[in-house]
């Protein structure tokens, strides 16, 4: 960890500047003094923090998320189809997902919805026996208003980062990668260039 805390389960509040530049971060446990901040807050960065008027305009979408009991292991891909996206996990069971970047109709039932997509997973894999649901959750997705992941140092805000996007499992690696390099080298990655938060006007 090079030195560095993981603190967890407490709720960040604000930030206070000095000299334009963040100073330290207010916490329901108290006060931490930092020179940087990274705001990976997901669906809840349309919130803006106390200090920090800043936040991002949102489309966050639901969406369903099923898992099943195992099955004998039949797929090493993700499957993308029109319908239904799923994976076959290590441990037998499988996880899917309706629709990639829709939004959930509140008027189905959650229930009826998983048992649908498990009917077209089987269809997909010609499997005689029938998924049984273990899991079924609806979730939501940070999906910043243009679509787009928004990511770098907020303008006006020095020393305060931002790395928010629907795709965040498939880009974290890229991304908290790109992001720390900025943040210690201070020198600006060309593939972040469309992804400033300085687009959205606060
Ligand atoms: C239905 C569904 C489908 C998805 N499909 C895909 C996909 O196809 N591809 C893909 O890559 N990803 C997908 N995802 C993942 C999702 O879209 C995001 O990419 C992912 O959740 C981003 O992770 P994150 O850690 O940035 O944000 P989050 O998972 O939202 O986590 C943010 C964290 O910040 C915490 N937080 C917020 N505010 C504060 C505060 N003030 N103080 C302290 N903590 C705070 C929250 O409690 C939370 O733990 C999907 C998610 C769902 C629900």
């Amino acid at each position: 960890m090079g030195g560095g805390k993981v603190i967890s389960g407490c709720t960040v509040e604000g930030l206070k500047f000095q000299k334009g530049r963040v100073s330290s971060v207010q916490t329901n446990i108290g006060e931490i003094s930092c020179d940087m901040v990274t705001l990976a807050t997901g669906v809840a960065a349309q919130n803006g923090l106390l200090g920090c008027e800043w936040n991002l305009p949102m489309q966050n979408k639901k969406g369903l998320i099923v898992q099943t009991s195992p099955i004998p292991a039949l797929i090493n891909h993700i499957l993308m189809t029109n319908d239904v996206h799923f994976k076959q996990n290590v441990d037998g069971t499988l996880t899917a997902g309706e629709i990639f970047s829709g939004d959930f109709d509140e008027n189905i039932v959650a229930l009826d919805l998983a048992s649908d997509v498990l009917s077209r997973i089987s269809r997909k894999l010609n499997l005689s026996a029938k998924l049984v649901p273990s899991n079924i959750k609806i979730g939501t997705r940070p999906v910043p208003i243009d679509g787009f992941p928004v990511v770098g140092e907020i303008e006006g805000h020095k020393g305060v980062f931002v790395a928010v996007m629907h795709s965040g499992v498939t880009l974290a690696p890229l991304i908290g990668q790109l992001l720390a390099s900025e943040m210690l080298k201070a020198s600006k990655s060309p593939l972040l260039g469309s992804f400033r938060p300085n687009r959205f006007v606060n």
